[in-house]
């Protein structure tokens, strides 16, 4: 079976015989890949319900408002864990399961518990009751359909069995107790699938290649990398090489720092902070000709890691995150390979995207950068830095301080945090 979103739309007033229900953000899935007699296109709707004796997360699978699967309420660890339960009922009635009835075959494949060992409270039922993570969207509709199977017993031949652990469906329900180690994961698969050697600029092929072939003008890009779109900055070296008609190191740690600023203002792209960055340039600059002869890449050739980053530290503006930033590029990009041991000490940048995404999806419990670079260590040893690409990507493109664009997000499957807006709104 597989389960694709094919839409979402950003609430939904349900309307039930007793009153509407707001719900938010609703997502819209297609379900394939195997022989449903039923129209293939579902609704998932997230909202909140005082139940139970408590304000719950609910979640309703339905194709429309008198065509409604399943209703999903959060479990009493849902605030530490994002899990909802869904209460079984017995084949063609409206009884539920108890425990001491047969448990129907195609609820096995399912995480399948007593009720009471989830979801405890005032009238709560007690019965068998299938267990998912919110965020799981396949898992959702697949509990959704082989609920609908036992309910409308003329399914029951249309439908084959629904399995959990169908590779391009649904992830298994244990998922959500590990959960920093699923969000590693999905940051190492996006990062798979993102081919090296693009665009550094945005797209100005001439400058991607003048910085791929000049490691003075890629190493200068990379240290004035910071408070602009980095596609701009990183057009700046081209663009000073053609407005001063060199880029020579010599030259350039002679300038005074009023004209190179100068200059770096009158650029096409300009960098955030002109004065900063001349002050970086000409540093870089000293230190390239003092003591690399002019050659940056001396800088890095047969060094490892540890030392290029004492290296780089000595650049003005350039501190520990610029700096391993510039190792695991030329790792990324340029062929470096410092071997096993050398990998383990290149970190990740934590800057304002790489903190939000790893505090949104678990891994660090607070917006820090040094928490970040901590569980980066722990949870990827072998290569910590090797997640700051694909986290600092998810952050500028979905994961936006506001309005994040939880249904496009690579990550959406494992982020704890599906919908911040209704998060902020109770908080
Ligand atoms: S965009 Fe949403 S799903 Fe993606 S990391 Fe951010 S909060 Fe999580």
């Amino acid at each position: 079976m597989r389960i694709e979103v094919t839409g979402a739309r950003d609430s939904l007033l349900f309307h039930w015989p007793e009153g509407a229900e707001e719900y938010s953000p609703v997502i819209k899935v297609g379900v394939s890949g195997f022989n449903y007699a039923k129209p293939p296109k579902l609704y998932i709707a997230y909202g909140y319900r005082k139940v139970f004796g408590a304000l719950r997360r609910r979640i309703l699978v339905f194709r429309n408002e008198a065509d409604v699967l399943a209703e999903f309420v959060g479990a009493d660890s849902w605030a530490q864990d994002k899990r909802v339960a869904t209460f079984l009922r017995r084949d063609g009635s409206k009884s539920y399961l108890r425990v001491d009835d047969p448990l129907p075959s195609r609820y096995k494949v399912f995480n399948v518990v007593r009720s009471q060992s989830v979801v405890t409270g005032p009238y709560a039922p007690q019965c068998f009751a299938a267990i998912v993570d919110e965020a799981d969207l396949p898992l959702l509709a697949a509990v959704a359909i082989a609920r609908e199977q036992g309910e409308a017993p003329d399914m029951a031949e249309t439908i084959p069995i629904v399995k959990p652990t169908t590779v391009d469906a649904i992830n298994p329900p244990v998922a959500s107790h590990d959960r920093s180690r699923d969000a590693v994961q999905a940051l190492l698969d996006y990062r798979s699938k993102q081919e090296t050697g693009g665009s550094f600029t945005g797209g100005n092929k001439e400058a991607d290649e003048f910085l791929r072939q000049n490691p003075f003008a890629f190493l200068m890009a990379a240290s004035i990398d910071r408070g602009a779109l980095a596609e701009a900055v990183w057009e700046i070296p081209f663009l000073l090489n053609k407005k001063l008609g060199q880029l020579d190191p010599k030259l350039l740690s002679q300038m005074r720092l009023e004209q190179l600023e100068e200059v770096l203002r009158s650029l096409d792209r300009k960098p955030r902070f002109p004065r900063q960055s001349a002050q970086t340039i000409i540093s870089l600059s000293g230190l390239v000709f003092n003591q690399f002869h002019g050659n940056a890449a001396n800088i890095w050739e047969d060094k490892k890691p540890s030392n290029i980053v004492q290296t780089l530290e000595q650049i003005w503006g350039v501190g520990p995150g610029i700096a391993h930033m510039i190792v695991r590029i030329l790792v990324d990009e340029f062929g470096y390979d410092p071997g096993p041991e050398g990998l383990r000490q290149i970190d990740v940048k934590p800057d304002t995207h790489i903190i939000r995404v790893f505090c949104r999806t678990g891994l660090t419990q607070n917006r820090s950068g040094k928490a970040c670079v901590e569980a980066a260590r722990q949870l990827y040893p072998e290569f910590p830095g090797l997640l700051d690409w694909p986290a600092w990507e998810i952050g500028r493109t979905w994961c936006h301080e506001h309005s994040p664009e939880c249904v496009k997000c690579p990550l959406y499957n494992i982020c704890p945090t599906i919908d911040i807006r209704i998060k902020e709104r109770q908080s």
